[in-house]
């Protein structure tokens, strides 16, 4: 019998949190969640409370740290309530869990994933911006605090259980696979008047706001690409992407003796969380197998980096280095947030990136305070580049 896993979900409220909260209550001998956090929905906190009881609920903000509290009093349940960041990061790496399932969403969410990894957890790891923002920093950490990494990501789960660790050195390169997004096949002018509705509509995945509009745009490609960088130690030309609209092949692995190792499954993150929790072993899901007969074929196709020219903006700021991709990174949740307020169109989002990349040319990095530096100068930079464009 597996001794009892305690778990702390961050982002508990979001998509990933609520396919990891399923998981969860399939197992109830073998996974518990201890701690829930979420931005600022106390209602969908407290309705989460309510079904799992874990002995922490936090949310970010801190305004809403009265209605959390009066709300698990009035639910009669054990759970303390606590608000603000640094109450979850402390949450993230201390006794009350073992594991930590890093799901908020964009460099919010570093703080929390770094202090889970210098604390030695499991850490399965959702936020993918944390990586982007300061993969080299939390790999450290990782190793320094005897973390073990689990990516979430499907592609680089697919590639973790792909790739044994003794055989890291006789890879040859890496292909992730892309689903192509809501508009693979539109070319440039089709895009210019693409809506925010239309953008967060996937085809395949049933995800946030956020990295829907990162699918629509191919940034969430670009930000694989860096965040398989840190995780597999490979240099951005042993890494390539390849659309695939069916989204079942997750990935592929090739070795330097030609074969070709590739994880497959539906879509549904319900799996990777599973690998997290259970590796080495295999757990239940939830997520039915696949019928390649029902499913006919599998389709793959180069990614079109002239209508989508955030996977390239991507590439280039992993091979410049430095401050560049969380120069990259911030400016694009601010091109993402501004276009789903409706305040920028869809083809300004790469626009914007690209204009914050070279406005803010790349600077060595060593530390977290200038990769967090770097990050608040490209989101002012970025900021003023959308209000220019919102004026115009
Ligand atoms: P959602 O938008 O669905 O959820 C985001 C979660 O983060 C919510 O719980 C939200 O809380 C919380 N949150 C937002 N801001 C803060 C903050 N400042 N402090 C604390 N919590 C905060 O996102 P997803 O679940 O789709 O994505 C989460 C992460 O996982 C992202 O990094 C994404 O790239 C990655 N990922 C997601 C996949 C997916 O299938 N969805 C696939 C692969 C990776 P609240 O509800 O209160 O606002
Ligand atoms: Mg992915």
């Amino acid at each position: 019998m597996p001794s009892l896993q305690s778990v702390t979900v961050l982002g508990a409220t979001g998509s990933i949190g609520t396919s990891a909260l399923d998981v969860i209550a399939r197992h109830p001998g073998r996974l518990r969640a201890s701690v829930l956090a979420a931005g600022r929905n106390v209602d969908a906190l407290l309705a989460l409370c309510r079904a799992h009881r874990p002995d922490h609920a936090a949310i970010a903000d801190p305004d809403g740290y009265p209605a959390l509290r009066d709300g698990l009093a009035a639910a009669g349940l054990p759970t303390q309530a606590h608000a603000g960041m640094d109450a979850i990061t402390d949450l993230a790496a201390g006794d009350a869990c073992q594991t930590v399932v890093a799901a908020i969403v964009g460099a919010a969410g570093l703080d929390s994933t770094l202090a889970a990894a210098r604390a030695g957890k499991r850490l399965l790891l959702a936020n993918k911006e944390s990586l982007v923002l300061a993969g080299e920093l939390l790999m450290a950490a990782a190793r320094d605090g005897g973390a073990c990494i689990v990516p979430i990501d499907s592609e680089h789960n697919a590639i973790f259980q792909c790739l044994p660790a003794e055989a890291t050195a006789d890879l040859r390169r890496i292909v992730l696979t892309a689903s192509g997004g809501p508009f693979r096949g539109h070319d440039r002018t089709q895009l210019a008047d693409v809506t925010p509705a239309q953008a967060i509509a996937h085809p395949k995945w049933s995800m946030g706001p956020k990295i829907s509009v990162d699918s629509a745009t191919l940034m969430n490609k670009g930000l694989e690409v860096i965040e398989a960088h840190h995780l597999f130690g490979l240099p951005g030309e042993r890494i390539d992407v390849l659309v695939h609209p069916q989204s079942l092949v997750h990935s592929l692995v090739e070795f330097i003796d030609g074969s070709t190792l590739a994880q497959l499954g539906l879509p549904d993150m319900r799996t990777a969380l599973a690998v997290g929790f259970g590796w080495p072993r295999r757990i239940e899901s939830g997520v039915a197998g696949l019928d390649l007969l029902a499913h006919g074929r599998l389709d793959f196709e180069p990614p079109d980096t002239v209508a989508f020219p955030c996977l390239r903006l991507a590439y280039a700021a992993l091979e410049a280095g430095g401050t560049a991709p969380a120069t990259l990174n911030a400016a694009n949740e601010v091109a993402v947030s501004s276009f789903l307020q409706g305040r920028i169109g869809f083809l300004s989002i790469p626009a914007l990136v690209e204009q914050t990349l070279a406005a803010l040319p790349a600077a060595p990095a060593a530390s977290l305070d200038a990769l967090r530096d770097a990050d608040i100068r490209a989101r002012e930079c970025a900021t003023q580049l959308s209000s220019r464009i919102t004026a115009t």
